[in-house]
């Protein structure tokens, strides 16, 4: 079990600084571990423990979506054969416990969402209250230090910093904490670990009573500094430069130096802000910082913050987003430019959220590529697509090519030539009638297990297109290797083509692309085509398909069924 929390708490750790850092994850991932595994072995069996374990990790701190995204994969995966549990259910047990847990994440995540500024210190102001009452009853000395440096702990820093925002002046807090300590704990041992930590305790200790400031020590590596009366932001920027100062010089132990650099988050603020809301602030900068380069402060910024709560409150919406249909898919014309007939659509994903309104698949691909859920969204876009193709085929259109974007995500997924073929089967849809679209930038940094997906998909028979060609960096002649029978041009190459006055060099270079693909005996689309000059050029220059604005804006399915008709293959005739 040890091996399998050590590589979960890596998996948590690594996208996002975590309050309190590796060690705190450790524990808290244990005792998750311990549950999960005693419910899969259980006589009665609850999936709800799941979505608790989801909810927990989250008010813990764990808010990163790869980290959540990388849970789920890395349990799915490791923890039935690691831990050799033998249940005949411990299958379909794990799949309803991690189905749960998606639910409790994606409800938690929405929680601290939207709290964006309320909710959380709703919640908080409760647990704060209760806390200070508790803190009032039992005033030892130890509930107030931390126990490895002496110094006053994170109870003493709330009351601290309550008291200084319930004044009248202004105030900063400064939070830092060692890079890479697990690291040092790792490798040199616990015990060098904690000296260190108590030396560096020592160093922050003199610079605080030197200058005034309050410094506490919030477990793990993890201090903070708070300054008094400040008189703006830049006060703060001298005070994080002397705390970033006592790591400067090595820490020697037994004879051995030892060099580590600290990064730090920095908010400073007027009074009359909630202590909560500040401390949050804190740690979300310190986060940026980490993030960032080592070694370095990041100040608090309103803007990036609320960029990165719209960013999490897409991301938490988009699995319930999925699961009420609210993703749809518009269709592009693909246009033979010979005859300027429809012979295919692309499929182009739309997300009209509920909540959020319309979100451009720029922004939500991406998401979805980082958190894990572009394999069942691809999925679910895949079989919307060719079952669409299917009707039309039905309606007499036995050639229309329905052309899909495939994520990067989705490459790396084990059993997508699987999936594609159950796709297939299931919707009745031939295999010649799909293309899939693939970037370029994915085909040239794909690894060998995603390069023999794509053969086996094309074994099937199905078209492979490369997406946006010219914008990386693959040559033409290595396309030959590939079970690629499409180029996709970029509309890079478009620009400027056929136009009087100065001679532009896509005039030399798009002649010379068309040229090469249909050399090496592939089918070339020009994509984003927007002037009638454009098709002339490209069909003078054999070009085979064309796609863009001009000859067809993405359009829902009826409006493409309109332009096809009833009539028989081949389509119709375009502008
Ligand atoms: P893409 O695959 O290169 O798709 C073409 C994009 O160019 C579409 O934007 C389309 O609306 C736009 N476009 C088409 N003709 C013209 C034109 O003449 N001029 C201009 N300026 N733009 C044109 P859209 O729909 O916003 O999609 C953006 C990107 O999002 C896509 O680029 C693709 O990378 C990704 N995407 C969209 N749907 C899916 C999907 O279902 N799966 C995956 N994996 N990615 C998708
Ligand atoms: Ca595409
Ligand atoms: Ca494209």
């Amino acid at each position: 079990m040890g091996a399998l929390i050590e590589t979960w708490t890596r998996v948590v750790c690594r996208h996002r600084y975590v309050p309190g850092g590796a060690v705190r994850v450790r524990a808290l991932l244990a005792d998750a571990l311990h549950r999960m595994v005693t419910a899969l072995t259980a006589t009665q069996f609850d999936a709800k423990l799941g979505y608790r374990v989801g909810f927990e990790l989250v008010t813990s701190g764990v808010t990163a979506p790869q980290a959540f995204g990388g849970t789920v994969t890395l349990l799915s995966q490791q923890l039935i054969p690691q831990l050799g549990i033998g249940h005949p259910e411990a299958h379909t047990r794990l799949a309803a416990l991690l189905g749960h847990l998606v639910i409790g994440f994606t409800e938690a995540s929405r929680n601290v969402v939207q709290a964006g500024a309320e909710a959380i210190s709703r919640a908080e102001r409760a647990s704060w209250r209760e806390e200070q009452t508790l803190l009032n009853r039992r005033l030892q000395h130890a509930a107030l230090h931390d126990r490895l440096t002496g110094l006053p702990n994170q109870s003493q820093l709330r009351t601290k910093v309550a008291e200084l925002l319930d004044g009248t002046g202004r105030l900063g807090v400064c939070l830092v904490n060692l890079d890479r300590f697990t690291s040092v704990n790792d490798s040199l041992g616990r015990d060098t670990g904690d000296q260190l930590l108590r030396a560096w305790a020592r160093r922050l200790r003199l610079l605080a009573d030197r200058n005034g400031f309050f410094l506490a020590h919030l477990g793990g590596d993890e201090f903070a500094v708070v300054v008094e009366d400040t008189t703006g932001p830049d006060d703060m920027v001298k005070v994080v430069d002397l705390v970033l100062r006592t790591v400067h010089e090595p820490f020697g132990f037994g004879g051995h130096l030892l060099s580590v650099t600290a990064s730090a988050g920095v908010v400073e603020r007027d009074t009359g802000q909630h202590p909560v809301e500040l401390l949050q602030a804190a740690h979300i900068t310190l986060g940026w910082a980490k993030s960032s380069s080592r070694g370095g402060w990041t100040a608090f910024d309103t803007e990036r913050h609320a960029a990165s709560l719209e960013q999490h409150a897409l991301t938490a919406a988009m699995p319930r987003a999925l699961h009420r249909g609210e993703f749809t898919l518009a269709y592009q014309p693909l246009i033979r430019l010979a005859d300027r007939r429809l012979v295919g659509v692309e499929a182009l994903a739309r997300w009209h959220s509920r909540e959020h309104g319309p979100v451009s698949p720029d922004r939500f691909i991406p998401l979805a590529e980082h958190t894990g859920l572009m394999g069942p969204l691809g999925r679910y876009l895949l079989e919307r697509a060719c079952e669409q193709a299917g009707v039309w085929r039905r309606r007499g259109h036995p050639e229309f090519v329905m052309s899909v974007n495939l994520s990067v995500a989705q490459l790396g997924f084990d059993g997508l030539a699987a999936t594609v073929a159950a796709i297939l089967e299931r919707t009745g849809l031939p295999a010649c009638q799909l293309q899939l679209e693939v970037t370029e930038t994915a085909l040239a940094n794909g690894v060998d297990g995603e390069l023999d997906a794509l053969r086996a998909i094309a074994m099937q028979g199905v078209r492979l297109a490369i997406d946006d060609f010219g914008t990386g960096y693959s040559c033409l002649a290595s396309l030959a290797d590939l079970p690629v029978q499409v180029v996709k041009l970029a509309p890079g190459f478009l620009v400027g083509i056929g136009e009087s006055g100065a001679s532009h060099s896509n005039d030399v270079i798009l002649p010379a692309l068309v040229k090469l693909t249909h050399d090496l005996g592939l089918t070339v689309i020009a994509e984003g085509v927007e002037t009638a000059r454009q098709v002339r050029v490209l069909a003078d220059l054999n070009c085979d398909l064309g796609q863009g604005f001009y000859l067809g804006r993405p359009r829902a399915n009826r409006h493409i069924s309109r332009m096809l008709g009833n009539v028989g293959n081949g389509g119709t005739r375009q502008p």
